[in-house]
């Protein structure tokens, strides 16, 4: 391999990641490893995190104990992953931390060959784990021996300059597994930073090979760019490479239209301000807001007559759209229905927007509320008016017809005593 023998080392005067930023239970399991005389590093994103002086999702450590060491040393610990077996080390409150020991090759690329299980030559040295990872700036490692920093790839010279480069020769890291693409758009989103020119023309080069990929990986990988609040440069850049109609061929034709185009990128904006906000959202939400843009040109909803039952067949038709659209990437079966339903109810807001009142039976489903957020949600991206409705306060326990109902058995019952008394009932429209 040709890679540099030594790693650079950065001591800890010079670097700005400190102990007090790191996970007390990820410092617990670097010390005990380092105290029975194992390397221990804290690898991968949470070190280039915490050098950008953000809050890692979570912190991955990489030492040269094997599994077995790593079971023995800590009880609350447990072996996974067949083909590379790691450890995840647990602590109260259901969270765990990812142990896994130096290896040669990443379990994503294609020509990694099988080992037997248990196998000893999947492991390798501190600098093969490093040339395995995907891009410079995720492949530094912070050494808790003396709190220096260990960069084999050149990622702290790349942190500094602001670079997404890849490993090594980007043209095979991308043919080994090319959702290392997804990954280079996603990080160069996150962090600002622009893609390195080599890594920049390979990735154009290979982009259509994620057609040949495993469809959750990628699934996970675009869900990954939905979430993160930075959707709209990864699809701004997405649309730039081809790689988005290469994920979602039918969205070519729609994007043409410069409008759209427009209409599709403010709606990606809302997608990030959502990660924001104080009440989350689900993968089927973010699914429904990122393909709302399109529904109009692939379910052009004038086709469909007014009703209930032309309701019936608007969603079966936008089912019908999400089947092709989002199939091949096996997003569950609840995500894709839950999805559709969304899409599909925003035609309800539509039908009644004129009138300014919603009926009464569609207030009070379930998912009113989810469909509302939505379509507030699009209005505010169109620049119209998010809440052209009114409709009872939700704590108004009874329908109009109800709360009519109701009030003629109340006075039938106080006729029986007193026939005298005629009254309306409150808010009755007939009074
Ligand atoms: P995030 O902050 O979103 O979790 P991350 O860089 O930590 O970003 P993970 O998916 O958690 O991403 O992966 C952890 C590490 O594993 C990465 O930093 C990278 O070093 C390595 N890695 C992940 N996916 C690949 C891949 N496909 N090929 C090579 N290395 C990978
Ligand atoms: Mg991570």
């Amino acid at each position: 391999m040709d890679q540099p023998v030594l790693p650079r080392i950065l001591p800890r005067p010079e670097h700005p990641i400190s102990r007090k930023d790191i996970d007390p239970d990820a410092l617990k399991i670097l010390y005990r490893l380092y105290h029975h005389g194992f390397t221990a590093y804290l690898v991968g994103g949470c070190v280039r995190d915490l050098f950008l002086g953000k809050t890692p999702k979570d912190f991955d450590l990489a030492t040269d104990a094997h599994p077995r060491q790593i079971r023995d040393l800590f009880r609350n610990s447990r072996l996974i992953g067949r083909r590379f077996r790691l450890a995840h080390v647990y602590f109260p409150g259901g969270k765990y931390i990812e142990v896994s020991t130096f290896r040669r090759r990443s379990e994503f690329d294609a020509e990694a060959p099988e080992p037997p299980p248990h196998s000893e030559n999947t492991f390798g040295t501190p600098g093969e784990d490093a040339f395995r990872r995907d891009i410079t700036i995720n492949g530094i490692f912070y050494n808790i021996a003396d709190f220096s920093l260990v960069d084999y790839v050149g990622g702290l010279e790349d942190l500094r300059r602001g670079i997404i480069r890849c490993i090594g020769d980007p043209d095979e890291k991308f043919l080994q597994d090319p959702v290392r693409m997804i990954r280079v758009i996603r990080h160069a989103a996150r962090t600002g930073f622009s893609v390195e020119e080599n890594t920049y023309r390979s990735l154009l080069t290979h982009v259509e090979r994620l057609r040949l990929c495993s469809p959750a990986r990628v699934r996970d990988e675009f869900l990954r760019e939905l979430r993160e609040g930075t959707a709209r440069e990864s699809i701004q850049s997405m649309l730039e490479t081809g790689m988005l109609f290469v994920l979602f061929p039918s969205l070519a034709g729609p994007l043409q239209d410069g409008k759209r185009r427009e209409y599709f990128l403010g709606s990606l904006e809302a997608l990030d301000r959502l990660r924001l906000s104080e009440d989350p959202v689900s993968d089927d939400f973010y699914l429904a807001l990122f393909l709302l843009p399109f529904l109009e040109f692939f379910c052009p909803p004038e086709e469909f007559p007014g009703g209930r039952k032309g309701q019936a067949d608007f969603q079966l038709k936008v089912r019908e759209w999400l089947i092709p659209t989002l199939g091949p990437f096996l997003f569950t079966r609840y995500s894709r229905e839950a999805a559709a339903q969304l899409l599909a109810n925003q035609r309800i807001f539509r039908e009644f927007a004129p009138a300014g009142k919603l009926p009464w039976h569609w207030v009070r489903k379930p998912d009113f509320s989810r469909a509302l957020r939505l379509f507030q949600l699009e209005a505010g991206v169109r620049g119209e008016e998010s809440s052209p409705f009114s409709w009872p306060a939700a704590d108004e326990k009874f329908s109009p017809r109800k709360r009519k109902r109701r009030f003629r058995k109340k006075r039938k019952r106080e006729n029986r005593g007193n026939p005298a008394v005629v009254e309306s009932p409150p808010g009755d429209p007939d009074s």
